[in-house]
Order: structure tokens, then C-alpha cells, then sequence
């Protein structure tokens, strides 16, 4: 059952004030607040199972792997993978994209070969590609939008040429909230025999992902942003995929034997987990996902999409008000800027009312170019958020704006 006095009650940092006023925190899409359940899961975790994993004979080591392979089973699971094997645990989205980055153009692309992005990504999904670009000289091709933030999928279908080797998409945009049509993105990949990226660290906190039913070959998404801790991140990718690819980063785990002439790699997940993996994070990660699944994500989405809508409406009657990003398929996320005021302006006092927004490019530099600006107010709800804390938006918003 979806109860907003109880879910809040689970996260205690929603009780504090800060310059004595109560939390508002609308800056989910940076990361998340943790559930107590989360966080008394680390803290068992260190003070109960704590010993390096794979290699132990000892109990506590043995307890611990067990730990970390049943977090594994959580994971499959939750996004509906085939088998653990197809899931992998980094350090978050951004290992996890530069990962399939390097290994990828290092088994699979040659000089001249294309990747297709679109103008909404993260940077996370276009550094690791200019990095590839320069060392292999490949290049990007990147889907335009429209006025409304939705990718244009007339141009998309335009840009694959024989040399399009992988398409590597945000599922849901971190700025403008777009939920991109990625079933039919995956479709038109691959009747062009071209495998498909999805950066899921905006989509897997408020919409169902299935990996299976969306046929997609790859999908990257962060603990921290789905009230898992830090430091923890997944890649899936279809078993056939990853056993083609050469490991990322050599070190322990990811081996099964090695001799000063050759090293024999471990079998999957393992080849592509070097050293000692985060354990502990795996176990909290897995915790997050557990008090999700109890919620019931779609009960979220409810929630959210409830909160987006009134958000939305009662932004507009802000003089001054310009929303960036007004597609039909929506996430809970809101860019804005209110007539000339600065974002950082708007941030700064909000902030001193007590409200969290994030300021600035949202890591999205060629978008805010796409869209002629320098930055936005970002507001980004969460399953804790309400529409009282809305409100207190909205007239703090009002009473900024009349300082200006
Ligand atoms: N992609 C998107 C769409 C994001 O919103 C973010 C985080 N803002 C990232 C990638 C990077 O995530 P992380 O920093 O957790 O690796």
C-alpha cells in the first residue's frame, strides 16, 4: 500500500531543517535519501559480514559472498534479466557506459565506425565516446530534438549508415524528463543489426524496466539514484554480448588463473568485476530495490506522475515561467528559469528557504547549447515528495521573483 506519512517516515533526513525550515528536497535526480532500511543494511553489513568475498573459506567470507550473489539475484530480478550471470556490478552508470565504451570499440569498432547518441545525453554518455573517438578515431552521430524535448525519430532513422556499430541512448532524460520511445529506438536498431545502450540512471526509479521485453543489449543505472548507497552501480548486458567482450580492467576476480605468460579470464559476471567489488554496496543496493519492489514501482509511478502534473500546472501560473521540456511521455523531472532571473540566483534562495533544486548545465552542456540557455532550475521528485512541499515551491519561488 502506498502510504506517504509512512514511506516518509522511513527517511529520516526528511525530518531535519536546514536554516530552520523544514527539508524540501527536490533534487532527486542527483541522488536520492536513503530508506532506513538501506543504511541499517550497511551498517549490518560491517558490523556482521564483513570479510573479503570469492576467496574465503572461513564462514564470514563465505556469508558475505553469499550476500553479494544473492544482491546479484535481486538485481536480475528486478530489471528481469535472463540469468545473474548478465549482471554486472560497477561503480555506477558512468563506469558502467565507460566500460561498454572501451570494451566494446576495443573488440567490435574500427577507425571510421559510428556510434549514434542523442542531443539529451549526460556526459557520462558522451565523454567515454569522444575518449573512444580520439583513441580510435570513430565519431558520433547525435539524434536532434524538437521543441518539445522529444528526439526526432524521422533524423533518427537517418543516421545509421553501414558503419553504425552501437546506438547508446538515455532511457529517460536528466533535464527536460523525457521518457524516449526506446522500444521502437531498440526495434530500428536492430533490423539494422546495430545493439543498443540504454542509460537507465533516470528511468529505474520510476518506470518498470524490463530488459527482456525490451530486447535491449545493454542497460547501465546507479544505486544512488534509486535510494541505494553510493559507490554501486549495474551494467546489464545480454549474456552473448558480454562473453564477446574483453575485460574492462585486469586485477583480482576478474581472473581464473594467471602466469607471468598468460592469463585465462574468470567466467561471467566475474571477468569484468576486478578487484574486490563493493560487497557491502551490493547488499544495500539489493535493500533499495527490495523496499521498492514492496512499494510496488508502479504505485510510484502513480505517485510521481501526480506530482509532476500538479507541479507542472502550478508552475505555469508563475509570471515569467519557461519550462524546458514538455514531451508527452514524462518523467518527474523539471527544468525551468522564471523571466531574467539568474538559475543560480533563484538556487541560492530557494536554498535559504529550505528547498533543494539543483542549478546549472545538469551535466547536459550540449543540450543547454541545443537549447540556447546556460542553465536551469531543475526540480525532481521523488516517492517521499509531496504536493505540500509543491506549494512551498511555488510561493518561495513567488517571493524571489517579486525581490527581482
Ligand atoms: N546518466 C544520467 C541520465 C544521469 O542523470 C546521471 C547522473 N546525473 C548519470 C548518467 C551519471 O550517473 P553517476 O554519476 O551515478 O555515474
Amino acid at each position: 500500500m502506498f502510504n506517504i506519512d509512512t514511506i516518509r517516515k522511513d527517511f529520516p533526513i526528511l525530518g531535519e531543517k536546514i536554516y530552520n525550515k523544514p527539508l524540501v528536497y527536490f533534487d532527486n535526480g542527483a541522488t536520492t535519501q536513503k530508506p532506513r532500511c538501506v543504511v541499517e543494511k550497511i551498517e549490518q553489513g560491517y558490523y556482521t559480514l564483513n570479510a573479503n568475498i570469492h576467496r574465503g573459506v572461513h564462514y564470514l567470507s563465505q556469508k558475505a559472498t553469499e550476500a553479494h550473489e544473492e544482491a546479484r539475484k535481486t538485481v536480475q530480478t528486478f530489471i528481469n534479466a535472463r540469468s545473474a550471470r548478465e549482471i554486472v556490478f560497477t561503480r555506477g552508470t558512468t563506469e558502467a557506459i565507460n566500460l561498454i565504451a572501451s570494451s566494446f570499440s576495443d573488440e567490435c569498432m574500427e577507425e571510421g565506425d559510428e556510434v549514434i547518441i542523442s542531443a539529451m545525453e549526460h556526459h557520462s554518455n558522451i565523454v567515454p565516446w569522444q575518449i573512444q573517438a580520439a583513441r580510435k578515431n570513430i565519431t558520433f552521430k547525435v539524434i536532434p530534438i524538437t521543441e518539445k524535448g522529444e528526439l526526432c525519430l524521422d533524423s533518427y532513422q537517418k543516421l545509421f549508415s553501414d558503419k553504425t556499430k552501437l546506438v547508446s541512448i538515455t532511457h529517460v532524460s536528466n533535464v527536460l524528463g523525457t521518457v524516449n520511445p526506446v522500444k521502437v529506438l531498440i526495434e530500428e536498431a536492430h533490423k539494422r543489426g546495430v545493439p543498443v545502450l540504454l542509460d537507465g540512471a533516470q528511468a529505474v526509479p520510476h518506470i518498470q524496466v524490463d530488459v527482456q521485453a525490451l530486447d535491449v543489449d545493454f542497460y547501465v543505472f546507479s544505486g544512488h539514484k534509486i535510494y541505494g548507497p553510493t559507490g554501486i552501480g549495474v551494467l546489464y548486458g545480454k549474456e552473448e554480448w558480454l562473453e564477446k567482450l574483453p575485460p574492462y580492467q585486469g586485477g583480482g576476480e576478474m581472473i581464473a588463473s594467471v602466469s607471468f605468460e598468460k592469463t585465462v579470464f574468470n567466467e561471467l559476471p566475474f571477468k569484468f568485476e576486478a578487484g574486490t567489488p563493493d560487497y557491502i554496496g551490493s547488499t544495500a543496493l539489493a535493500e533499495a530495490l527490495n523496499y521498492i519492489s514492496r512499494i510496488g514501482i508502479n504505485q510510484i509511478a502513480v505517485h510521481e506522475n501526480e506530482l509532476l502534473s500538479y507541479a507542472t500546472a502550478r508552475l505555469k501560473e508563475i509570471e515569467g515561467m519557461r519550462i524546458f521540456g514538455e514531451a508527452k511521455e514524462k518523467s518527474c523531472v523539471i527544468s525551468f528559469l522564471v523571466g531574467h532571473i539568474h538559475h543560480y540566483d533563484m538556487g541560492m534562495l530557494l536554498d535559504r528557504l529550505g528547498i533543494a533544486v539543483r542549478t546549472g548545465h545538469h551535466c547536459a552542456e550540449p543540450l543547454m547549447h541545443e537549447l540556447g540557455i546556460e542553465g536551469t532550475i531543475r526540480a525532481s521528485f521523488a516517492l517521499y515528495n509531496t504536493k505540500e512541499e509543491i506549494d512551498t515551491l511555488i510561493e518561495s519561488i513567488e517571493r524571489v521573483r517579486k525581490m527581482f
